[in-house]
């Protein structure tokens, strides 16, 4: 049985995971690369394996970066089963058919407007690869794809009857995430087990449940994203939250808070809700100005038996979580534009690294003026224009245009959807001494490479970073 890495190596994006097991194909994530151009530019070359021949993606949850290339394989042929939990199902077409839409708005603009097009593109990069930008897929693919899903609630363990056993187990990071644990019969006839980290959550989160922990494994593959930090604390966090957004207010600015449209905005309006209804804040007028933020809150009120304790107590009380007096939602795009003359509101909008959308125009309109206070909460990929401003630039390109930065910038970790170095080594402890080999995947090459070190010195397991398209036996 062999895995190749086809994605997320020695880096944060574009998550894949190939596996033969000699009578199975099965990939585990088919994610988009994204950040800057020639990490990007991945996208448009062909696999490493032949799309026809899969038979099934496991796919552990909606974010574009573990999703956004099934589209392609569908478009080149593949025709297998789509394997995940149901919320992930509802939540990955919500993503695909936007970034369907976005890609083709964008490459529109460049067919009429030649090299000087797509401003969402020069929000993040310099912009030089436009010829190759064609979409990579259409609503239509996303639409075929959508037959393919077959849908399993965590915790049941299912016979595949291929000599391929799995189950999905919450994974505590965003709303239907999971990780994976395969048993498998090799050609050898011996039983290996395989455990998939998908994104490890941080315990805590609000809404959804803390990580699963899993106890015996052969080879685990180990997201480490923040491998080597640590959050502040969560009601630390929170706590800073609110005095930003008393700040703000009492100098009359407005806060612009980038957001992913799935998880960290409704962990947002759940704290917000939680300061409104409690007094702990004055009213303040709150505009959710992304509309596939407001369809992925649809989707989180259908699926309630997904929350943790917490929510599912106030929403038995009665409270909706994701609605409070002064929450406006913004649909069009010219009442988005109209926000630009009001002051001392809260924008909450997308895309959560700034790399497009609706947040980049209100960044250009209110980021020079010195009492805007940005609040980030979420990693900022680098390359994009989410980084630059967190990394304290104090001139950025927006929307072809220099811009001064004189707002106040606001980095809050402790929102992050991602474990810390404890959480992952916490997780990876609870396999004991059984792993042997632990495949550290989904970070920064540095850092993979630390946390690889790390977690070798200290469970004694041999570790290894595996690079792009590498290959390894799993005996
Ligand atoms: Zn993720």
């Amino acid at each position: 049985m062999n895995i190749k890495f086809c994605g997320a190596t020695r880096t944060v994006t574009g998550s894949c995971s190939y596996i033969d097991t000699g009578k199975f194909k099965f990939l585990v994530d088919c994610g988009a690369f994204q950040g800057k151009d020639d990490i990007e530019k991945l996208n448009y070359e062909p696999f490493p394996f032949n799309p026809t021949e899969i038979d099934a993606i496991f796919l552990t949850h909606a974010h574009f970066d573990h999703c956004g290339r099934i589209p392609i394989l569908v478009k080149q042929g593949f025709r297998g089963r789509i394997i995940s939990t149901q919320p992930t199902r509802d939540l990955a077409m919500i993503v695909l058919l936007d970034a369907a839409k976005l890609q083709q708005e964008s490459y529109e603009r460049w067919s009429v407007k030649g090299k000087e097009v797509g401003q969402y593109r020069d929000a993040s990069s310099e912009g030089t690869l436009y010829e190759q930008r064609k979409p990579l897929f259409s609503e239509e693919d996303v639409e075929e794809m959508f037959r393919l899903f077959e849908v399993y609630p965590y915790g049941a363990s299912v016979d595949l009857h291929n000599g391929v056993e799995f189950r999905l187990r919450d994974a505590g990071h965003i709303l239907g995430s999971a990780m994976v644990e395969f048993w498998v019969t090799t050609e050898a006839g011996r039983e290996r087990k395989i455990v998939f980290s998908g994104d490890l959550g941080q315990p805590g989160a609000r809404i959804i449940r803390d990580p699963d922990m899993v106890r015996e494994a052969d080879y685990v593959i180990c997201e480490a994203t923040y491998g080597n930090r640590l959050h502040k604390n969560k009601d630390e966090t929170v706590l800073e939250l609110l005095s930003i957004l008393k700040q703000a207010q009492e100098e009359g600015g407005n806060i612009l808070i980038p957001s992913f449209a799935i998880e960290r905005t409704q962990e947002l309006l759940y704290e917000i809700n939680l300061f409104v209804e409690n007094k702990l804040l004055d009213p303040i007028p709150i505009y959710l100005d992304s509309p596939m933020a407001s369809k992925a809150t649809a989707v989180f009120r259908q699926y309630p038996t997904f929350y943790d304790e917490d929510a599912r107590r106030l929403l038995d009380k009665g409270d909706d979580p994701f609605n409070f007096p002064g929450l406006h939602t913004i649909e069009s795009a010219e009442e988005s534009k109209r926000l630009i003359n009001k002051s001392g509101v809260v924008i909450i909008a997308g895309s959560g690294m700034c790399t497009g959308g609706r947040i980049v125009h209100h960044i250009k309109n209110h980021i020079s003026k010195p009492n805007t206070h940005m609040i980030f909460v979420g990693y900022q990929v680098d390359g994009t224009l989410g980084r630059r401003l967190v990394n304290g630039e104090k001139n950025v390109r927006v929307m072809n245009q220099d811009v001064e930065v004189r707002g106040q910038i606001h980095t809050l970790g402790g929102f992050s959807a991602h474990a810390d170095q404890r959480d992952l080594r916490y997780w990876l402890r609870g396999f004991g001494h059984t792993p042997k080999k632990i495949f550290v995947t989904h970070a920064d090459e540095e850092i993979a490479i630390g946390f690889a070190t790390n977690v070798k010195t200290e469970l004694n397991i041999e570790t290894d970073v595996p690079k792009l398209n590498e290959e390894f036996e799993l005996k």
